[in-house]
């Protein structure tokens, strides 16, 4: 197989021949179709995540074909569709048995598979799995981050539905649970955003505002259903959000790790409003919180990891509102790449030309 490896922070990727392993009991080998460029990859890039293992392969959202399953799998068989999830769930810890499998409490270590080894090799050395490393072209993955989905979903946008839909619209849906009617404000308007934008839409919110530095990305967000834009390089977020919408908002959604932003979709809560912050985050980014708003006000300050999704249902959910015609999914990517281009789809991603990059594979 095929894959970009990262070797060092900063430094450009390689795309190498690698050898993989067969999978183990109760794994299964996925071929892409193909991986979607994540922030979450691109902060590995930039060093901004520490503490990854590499050299190491990226790729944290992707969908292909079972290819090999190891001893002990009965769940799926070669040839199914499989969209991947990047949160493998034990199944039988307390966070999983409470319907929460994307806080599973059995994680494996950080670059391994979850007996501690690995599956990928360069030249008879260890290359790491940076979550469940999709930019390859083939991956080794534990059978609870395969979800089967109807062969008559198109593999390449499925892969976006593995990580940047299903954390957009899980922070809507399932982790905010926002009603028809809410006031919801998105600040960053990325892969991430727009997917929270039209959570916000397929929820029946009204405003939906988005807000953005680039002009071009709000333009995007109202085709994704935002009802007001405002644009963060003309002044102060906050009181422009008040000016459009007085009463205050509802629901706060923040995908940026800067602290400005966060301030300022704190501080543009109505009365029992609710923040919720979702994505990761750079390591080292802090948040202020003046506690006497929780007591004034009730205002909630929320955490959404992988927009608390239950994969198994939330994925094939999503593929059926999307054949019919309700999830917005080509319009997300704006570019498809070869493996080859997967430094500058990087480029590109922080650069901000991208909503979202595809790696297509030939499957
Ligand atoms: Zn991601
Ligand atoms: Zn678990």
């Amino acid at each position: 197989m095929r894959a970009p490896v990262l070797f060092r922070p900063k430094e450009p990727l390689r795309v190498l021949e690698l050898e993989l392993d067969p999978p183990k009991a109760g794994e299964v080998t996925v071929r892409l179709a193909a991986s979607g460029v994540c922030h979450t990859c691109l902060h590995v890039m930039d060093g901004s995540l520490q503490g990854i293992r590499m050299p190491t392969v990226l790729g944290d959202e992707g969908a292909g074909i079972i290819s090999a399953v190891g001893p002990g799998v009965t769940d799926v068989v070669v040839g199914d569709h499989v969209i991947i999830s990047w949160a493998p769930a034990c199944g039988r810890c307390r966070q999983c048995a409470n319907g929460r499998p994307a806080l599973c409490e059995s994680r494996p270590p950080q670059g391994m598979l979850g007996d501690g080894t690995v599956r990928l090799h360069h030249e008879g050395a260890d290359v790491y799995h940076f979550s469940v490393a999709a930019y390859g072209t083939e991956t080794v993955l534990p059978v609870s981050c395969v979800v089967p989905i109807r062969k008559d979903m198109p593999l390449d946008l499925a892969a976006l539905i593995g990580c940047s839909v299903a954390t957009g619209v899980g922070a809507v849906v399932n982790t905010a649970r926002v009603p028809a009617g809410a006031a919801v404000a998105v600040f960053g308007c990325g892969g991430i955003g727009l997917n929270v934008v039209q959570g916000a839409r397929l929820a029946g919110a009204n405003p939906i505002v988005a807000v953005d530095v680039s002009p071009t990305k709000l333009d995007v967000a109202r085709a994704f259903g935002a009802t007001h834009l405002v644009d963060a390089t003309r002044g102060d977020v906050a009181s422009q959000i008040e000016r459009l919408w007085p009463t205050g908002i509802d629901f706060s959604f923040v995908t940026i790790g800067r602290q400005d932003t966060m301030d300022a979709a704190w501080g543009c809560l109505a009365p029992a409003g609710s923040c919720v912050v979702l994505g990761r985050m750079a390591s080292g980014v802090q948040m202020t919180i003046d506690p006497n708003r929780l007591y004034g006000f009730e205002n909630r300050l929320l955490g959404s990891r992988y927009g608390s999704v239950r994969p198994l249902d939330d994925f094939p959910r999503l593929v059926d509102l999307y054949l019919a015609g309700r999830l917005m999914l080509e319009e997300l990517v704006t570019r498809r790449y070869a493996i080859e281009e997967a430094q500058e789809a990087h480029r590109a991603l922080a650069a901000g030309e991208l909503a979202r990059g595809l790696i297509v594979h030939a499957v």
